[in-house]
């Protein structure tokens, strides 16, 4: 079983594997650390990762990148619609309102979904790590960014499916961070909590965690973010303050030339990094467009003061960590930054004025959240074994119920009800149970219950419960268990049918007015062991008869809190006499993969997967007729010489300075088959002296032998 961490970044990616002796972050094919989050379409195949961001300054149409930023997203979003007018790939709407990606692939152009793309970016990723561990990899955890969304985290298993991979859980990045900092530190209090504030800032994102620690476990206490803060947004400062100095001065527009764009833009990162060490840095392209060669030039304070926009949105998310931590600034005790583009320094300038001490680096920015993740993976896996350490994690945003209650509203018929069932912090994994009093099958409603944070429609999901048999006349009971699981997915997981013939006492006190009822029985909390943190809420839906703590005047109290706490043991009191039923639960998908398109898309990846094969072993095997030329060449004139008749060596050369003309024209691309058809051509005129050579030298070392021992 493997025990793998990922971290996919818009930018570049970590692979970690979990060994006995520790965690190691693995190296790819051109023994890089990171791999960049890139696929490339060619004419004959896919270039992915490092191969792909070699072929993307030659190919920049077909080049996508950024597939983090894409999923899960619908084409409507204002973000997506920003972010697509900077990439150099065409994005469109596809027919159910999600973004289609365009590239030439094969010789002709196609479409893929955001989903698809980054199936392939993780499908890379697998072979790194499997490469090094010399095993298959399915079991892994995932990196993902706090902010994301129910489709967007919903996308991340469907690609990790594409890839074959098997998450045993989605982790929010700084968790990961945070995991990869306590699970080593010997001196946590043993009382006492230690609270850190950690800082990632990374190419697209911003993201804030405050933690608590304490021996032996660590409590979220906070997420934030900025979604849109990041590297990249100062490398966008840089490209618009040089192109518009280019136009004025070298009267080119590099808007209108993608591959202009891509270098400028390339050139613009690497300056913000260069100015992260200096006072000032010079910025030089050469034939960047018009065969114009460009220089510029720029000064830290320069850089520091059209970055200003971007530099005031810092605090915002940090001041937002510590407002719903509940904490003032002097009750952190460590601020640690990690992202790489907390290397810019007016950040850090920012991060000290903020937190009145000196942030911290004693992570490796790069890779905390890919060993993170394989810490996670480690301590979720059956073969591992790891030091105590709980991870208690928190979900950033609150999710409630709706349905269409039987209380009356004077427009609509019937109002709708909402009951908030995951508050905002609520732990992850959580399980609730929902009672609900209904004649027929009815319609409940998965969403999210603010969505200020968020860019992302309220409704998350809709499931059809029902239909269950109604033998009496009042209402049925019917338990529905919500499930906010290891990923941070919320789903409707079951429904029971309670009957209660047989009960002698009545359960409760059962209001005469009200829709709905809650009880909830917090269990402890433990993220390290799947589905350990359940907790029940039991909600009851009795229309006309049953009461609903939480609902004033039969309109339920959104966001408020569930009202009446009971015991499962209160609950289950009545149990022996409670027959129970399993009612069918359906849901109706929302912008998720359904299952069909999913097996589609994990055969299609296969398909391209192997085309990808074939052309490398194409290459392969060109290369060895092309070794086989030069080789026999060689040992004709030497080694081979006095084992081969003047015409057939004659033959042989013509033979193989032919190839060698065919290897760089008519057989410049030809098919494996071919290749492995001219080589086996060459060896039949080239194996015959080969073998009289080797049976000579043979036969010399045998005498050489005999002749020591006489
Ligand atoms: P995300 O976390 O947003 O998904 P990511 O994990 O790929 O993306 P990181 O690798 O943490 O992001 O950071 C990449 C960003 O950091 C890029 O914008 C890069 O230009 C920037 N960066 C790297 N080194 C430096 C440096 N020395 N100074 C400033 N910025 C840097
Ligand atoms: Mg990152």
């Amino acid at each position: 079983m493997s025990v793998v961490g990922f971290d996919f970044g818009n930018e570049s990616c970590i692979v970690a594997v979990a060994r006995q002796r520790g965690i190691d972050v693995v190296l790819n094919d051109e023994s890089k650390r990171e791999t960049p989050a890139i696929v490339c379409f060619g004419e004959k195949q896919r270039f992915i990762g490092t191969a792909g961001a070699a072929s993307s300054m030659m190919n920049p149409k077909n080049s996508i990148s950024q597939i983090k930023r894409l999923i899960g997203r619908q084409f409507s979003d204002p973000e997506l619609q920003r972010d697509i007018k900077s990439l150099p790939f065409n994005v469109t709407e596809g027919p159910d309102g999600y973004p289609l990606i365009h590239a030439r692939y094969l010789g002709e152009m196609r479409t893929f979904t955001p989903t698809q793309v980054l199936g392939m970016v993780f499908s890379n990723l697998k072979s790194i790590a499997e490469q090094n561990l010399k095993a298959a990899v399915v079991d892994c955890c995932i990196g993902i960014p706090v902010y994301f969304t129910e489709l967007q985290r919903r996308a991340v298993l469907d690609a990790a499916t594409i890839a074959g991979l098997h998450p045993l859980r989605l982790i929010h990045e700084t968790t990961a961070t945070a995991l990869a900092y306590g699970i080593y530190k010997t001196d946590l209090p043993e009382n006492d909590q230690l609270n850190v504030a950690f800082v990632d800032i990374g190419h697209a994102s911003m993201q804030v965690c405050i933690a608590g620690f304490k021996k032996g476990q660590l409590k979220i206490l906070a997420h934030s973010f900025d979604r849109s803060l990041g590297g990249r947004d100062f490398d966008e400062v840089l490209f618009h303050h040089f192109s518009a100095k280019f136009k004025e001065e070298y009267k080119i527009d590099v808007s209108q030339n993608a591959r202009a764009c891509l270098r400028l833009r390339a050139a613009c990162e690497k300056l913000k990094k260069v100015l992260s060490a200096n006072p000032e840095a010079p910025l030089n392209i050469e034939c960047l467009m018009d065969e114009k060669d460009v220089r510029g030039f720029i000064k830290r304070e320069e850089f520091e003061q059209i970055s200003a926009p971007i530099l005031q949105r810092v605090k915002a998310p940090l001041e937002k960590a510590l407002a719903d931590a509940g904490l003032a600034v002097g009750d952190v005790h460590m601020v640690e930054v990690v992202g790489s583009a907390s290397r810019i320094p007016s950040i850090l300038k920012i991060l000290t004025e903020f937190f009145g001490k000196e942030p911290r680096r004693t992570m490796n920015a790069s890779e905390c959240v890919g060993r993170g993740c394989a810490l996670q993976c480690a301590i979720l896996s059956p073969t591992f074994k790891v030091r105590e350490f709980q991870v208690n994690e928190s979900f950033p945003f609150p999710i409630s119920l709706s349905w269409k209650g039987s209380v009356p509203d004077a427009q609509n018929g019937e109002a709708e009800q909402e009951q908030l069932v995951f508050p905002k912090g609520n732990p992850i994994p959580s399980v609730k149970a929902v009672t609900f009093h209904k004649m027929s099958t009815f319609s409940v409603d998965v969403q999210y219950s603010d969505v200020s944070d968020l860019q992302a429609p309220a409704k998350i999901s809709t499931y059809m419960i029902g239909p269950f048999p109604t033998l009496r006349s009042e209402k049925p009971k019917l338990k529905v268990k919500v499930r906010l699981n290891l990923h941070g997915i919320v789903s409707v997981e079951s429904a029971t049918l309670l009957e209660e013939e047989e009960v002698e006492v009545p359960v409760s006190k059962e209001p005469a007015k009200e829709d709905a009822k809650m009880e909830t029985d917090e269990k402890p909390n433990d993220t390290s062991a799947p589905g350990a943190n359940e907790t029940d809420v039991n909600m009851q839906d009795a229309k006309g008869t049953a009461e609903a703590p939480g609902v004033e005047n039969g309109v339920p109290q959104s966001g408020g809190k569930p009202v009446q706490m009971e015991t499962d043991a209160k609950v289950e009191a009545p149990k022996k006499k409670v027959k129970k039923t399993n009612v069918p639960v359906a849901e109706l998908v929302y912008g998720a993969m359904v299952s069909g398109d999913l097996q589609k898309a994990v055969e299609k990846e296969f398909e391209m997967a192997l085309q990808d094969r074939v052309m490398e072993e194409t290459k392969d095997k060109k290369n060895a007729v092309e070794a086989y030329v030069y080789d026999m060449r060689n040992k004709l004139c030497d080694k081979y010489h006095d084992f081969v008749t003047a015409s057939d060596k004659e033959e042989l050369m013509a033979k193989l300075q032919e190839t060698e003309d065919w290897l760089y024209e008519d057989g410049e691309d030809e098919t494996k088959g071919v290749y492995i058809a001219k080589l086996e051509e060459l060896k039949k005129q080239g194996d015959p002296i080969e073998e009289r050579y080797k049976e000579y030298s043979e036969r010399g070392t045998i005498i050489d032998q005999l002749a020591y021992c006489i």
